[in-house]
């Protein structure tokens, strides 16, 4: 397997514009992009620190998984993504490991990258994304 870093961390806030106020205006980090993908209900904004990104995801709708995650646990880190070179080698290599997936194959997130999640049941508790760029 091999994951070259932390390329970004999920964060799971009620309200984007709000939580920018906090991520823009006191810690200084710019927005540079906002996109909607409809298929997990959710906006995103992303912000650079350095070469990782943090992901704000907002729910779209009361059935989205962020609404669902926040319902339960409140806003905060709600997943990690590691960029990995290779993600279908990866996924191969977790399912042997007996590690829960859910996305066995990889699906078009965000940025256009190739993402697929890992059960958190299979992970200590944190949702677990690869991601790698395909193009
Ligand atoms: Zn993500």
């Amino acid at each position: 397997m091999d994951l070259n870093k932390i390329e970004h961390l999920g964060i799971a806030v009620k309200n984007i514009e709000e939580s920018l106020k906090y991520y823009e205006g006191v810690l200084g980090l710019k927005c540079y992009a906002i996109e909607e993908v409809a298929e997990q209900k959710v906006k995103t904004a992303f912000l650079k620190v350095g070469d990782t990104k943090l992901e704000l995801l907002e729910a779209t709708s009361n059935d989205s998984p962020i609404a669902k995650f926040i319902e339960k646990r409140g806003e905060g880190v709600q997943h990690i993504a590691f960029a990995v070179n290779g993600i279908e080698n990866a996924l191969n290599e977790v399912i042997e490991k007996g590690i829960k997936l859910i996305d066995e194959k990889p699906r078009k997130g965000a940025e256009g990258l190739d993402i697929a999640f890992l059960h958190p049941k299979s992970t200590g508790g944190v949702l677990t994304e690869f991601c790698e760029k395909n193009n």
